[in-house]
This record gives C-alpha cells, sequence and structure tokens, in this order.
C-alpha cells in the first residue's frame, strides 16, 4: 500500500497485503489467502445442491464480452489482451524497440480475448448451445478472478478481484424469487458473520452522460440491489454484494428460450470476495483467534 494514502484502513492494508507497483494490485499475505479460502467454503456450504460449479479463468473471449453488450455500459472499465502478432521479425523489431529505449507497445494489436470483468459473462454463451431451457431454470456456481480498470488507494476498489456468483435462468418469477431469497439470505449470512450491513437499490456506474439515463432507469426498475457493510464506524458503506436482475437482455442476446419458445430472463448474486474479506479483518481485526466465537464458527477458524 503508498505510504501517503490518507486512509484509517492503512494498517489493514499493510498486514494483508504487499505492494506490486500498481495502485489496486496486490499481492496477499497468507493472513488473508487464508481467510479468503475459509469465506469460499463458507459459501460453497450455503451452495443449492442442483447448482452446476464452473471456475473460469480470469480471461475470457472478446467476441462474447462485446457481444453482451459491455461497451455500451462500461468501455472505460474494460482491459484487453494486447500481444505482439506478425512475422519474426516484426515481433523482434517491437522488442528491440523497447532496448534502444523506444516505444515497443505501438506494435501491439488486441488479441481474442478480453481480462473478464465479472464472472457471470461466460455462463450464457456456455450454455446456449444446450438447447432448450428447462421449465425450473437452471442454477449456476461461479466464479473468477476479474479486472476493471479503476485505479484507486482504497482497500475496498482493487483492479484485480474475485467474483463468486450464483447465477440463476429461467422464467421472470423464478429470477425475482431467487434474487428475493438471496436478499434475505445474504443479511442473515452477514449476522452469522457479525458484520453491520444494509439493503440498498443500486445501479451500476454506466460510463458518460447516457450513462447517468441507464443508471435512473436501472434504479426505477429496481434491477439492482447491494449490501451495503461499512469498514468502520462513520464510513460511507462498501458494496460486498450484489443481486442483480438482468431481464431477459442475456436471453435475447445468446438466444436462450425455454421448450415453449419464451426467452429465458437471468439474475445473478455476486460475493465481492476480497470486499467481504477486508470487511471481516476491518470490522473484527487482525487477529481471526480472537474473532467473536459465532464468526469463528461460521468461518471454521
Ligand atoms: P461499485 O459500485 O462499488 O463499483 P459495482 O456495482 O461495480 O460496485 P458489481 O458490478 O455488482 O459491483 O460487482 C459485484 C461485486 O464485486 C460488488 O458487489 C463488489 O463486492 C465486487 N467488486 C466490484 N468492483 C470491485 C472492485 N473494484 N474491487 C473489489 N471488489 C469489487
Ligand atoms: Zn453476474
Ligand atoms: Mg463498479
Amino acid at each position: 500500500m503508498s505510504s501517503e494514502a490518507p486512509d484509517p484502513l492503512q494498517h489493514i492494508g499493510a498486514a494483508l497485503f504487499r505492494p506490486l507497483g500498481v495502485d489496486g494490485v496486490y499481492a496477499r499475505t497468507a493472513l488473508y489467502e487464508d481467510l479468503v479460502e475459509r469465506l469460499t467454503a463458507f459459501i460453497s456450504r450455503q451452495r443449492d445442491r442442483s447448482a452446476e460449479i464452473l471456475r473460469f479463468p480470469p480471461l475470457m473471449s472478446r467476441e462474447q464480452l462485446e457481444k453482451s453488450g459491455y461497451l455500451k455500459s462500461f468501455p472505460n472499465l474494460l482491459g484487453c489482451v494486447c500481444a505482439l502478432h506478425g512475422t519474426e521479425a516484426e515481433i523482434r523489431a517491437a522488442a528491440e524497440r523497447y532496448e534502444e529505449g523506444g516505444d515497443w507497445t505501438r506494435a501491439l494489436a488486441p488479441a481474442d480475448l478480453v481480462l473478464s470483468p465479472a464472472a457471470c459473462y461466460p455462463v450464457y454463451p456456455l450454455i446456449a448451445p444446450r438447447g432448450a431451457v428447462p421449465s425450473a431454470g437452471l442454477l449456476f456456481d461461479v466464479a473468477a478472478d476479474c479486472f476493471r480498470r479503476e485505479p484507486s488507494r482504497s482497500l475496498d476498489r482493487l483492479q484485480s478481484f474475485r467474483m463468486r456468483e450464483f447465477v440463476r435462468i429461467g422464467p421472470p418469477e423464478e429470477i425475482l424469487a431467487f434474487r428475493q431469497h438471496w436478499m434475505e439470505r445474504a443479511q442473515r449470512l452477514a449476522a452469522q458473520l457479525a458484520l453491520p450491513c444494509r439493503l440498498d437499490a443500486a445501479s451500476d456506474p454506466f460510463f458518460g452522460r447516457v450513462g447517468q439515463v441507464m443508471a435512473v432507469s436501472q434504479l426505477q426498475q429496481s434491477l439492482k440491489f447491494e449490501l451495503l457493510i461499512p469498514y468502520y464506524a462513520g464510513a460511507k458503506p462498501t458494496a460486498c454484494m450484489s443481486f442483480n436482475y438482468h431481464r431477459d437482455q442475456f436471453g435475447v442476446i445468446w438466444g436462450l428460450k425455454d421448450e415453449a419458445g419464451a426467452t429465458a430472463h437471468t439474475g445473478c448474486v455476486a460475493f465481492g470476495m476480497d470486499r467481504l474479506a477486508i470487511a471481516l479483518f476491518c470490522v473484527h481485526g487482525l487477529e481471526p483467534a480472537r474473532w467473536p466465537g459465532s464468526v469463528r464458527a461460521a468461518l471454521a477458524l
């Protein structure tokens, strides 16, 4: 962490992370990573037995993300993989420009990959070729290392962070019931972890002025809720989970239909693994051995 960060959480960051030279990108200490593992297991214990488990790499198909509409909403956050393409001579010439103090990056060209900005995007195209969505719908447990280009010195805004999601695909009423169930359940889980929290309607940080209109519409339609946790008394609370209803957006894009031909709706519940882990350290301190018994029991500490 930067030594000049005017942040009441600075000593927490120093115990959990090691700097890697870029804001919002950190090496994680054993103390931190052990807790993330326990939190991961805690969430796995909440998983419905019918869920199909998929773990994604930190990368996904650029074409799939483009088709998902990401560039309309968050072009500013996207990280795209670039590489040196071309002949041996071209690649060698570009690399040598660096050695000569020049700019080798001019020769970079976009590859067919982007850094995944959320864990659920790859699910919809992955299941589309499977055929009709069963009438009871589908449920997935997914996770990925995610990237968003939002450099910050705040501990709760990383460029590289872990996201776990339960994703539901099916008729609209099933999606809404799933989301409602998880909004209630999440508050009980936070209570088990002795984390103070509040649930609130939210909007995504859509890009630019058009984005502001999209955000208002999202709020009006109650498409997104967040579980907000203050990291310390008086802190502006941090969104540690989100509960999202996409309506038929991904169903239309990927042609997800039930047997009768009705377009499937989708929704997801996202756990911000790093934000939840940091919340636990901020609220309960840096010594898990001294955390409340109920929290230790929930996390098998
Ligand atoms: P915020 O409003 O704080 O930017 P978001 O609305 O962009 O959050 P979602 O897109 O709903 O967040 O992502 C799901 C979850 O992933 C969030 O609830 C949060 O816990 C986590 N998350 C999102 N962005 C970051 C980040 N930059 N660093 C760490 N965790 C993040
Ligand atoms: Zn999602
Ligand atoms: Mg955001």
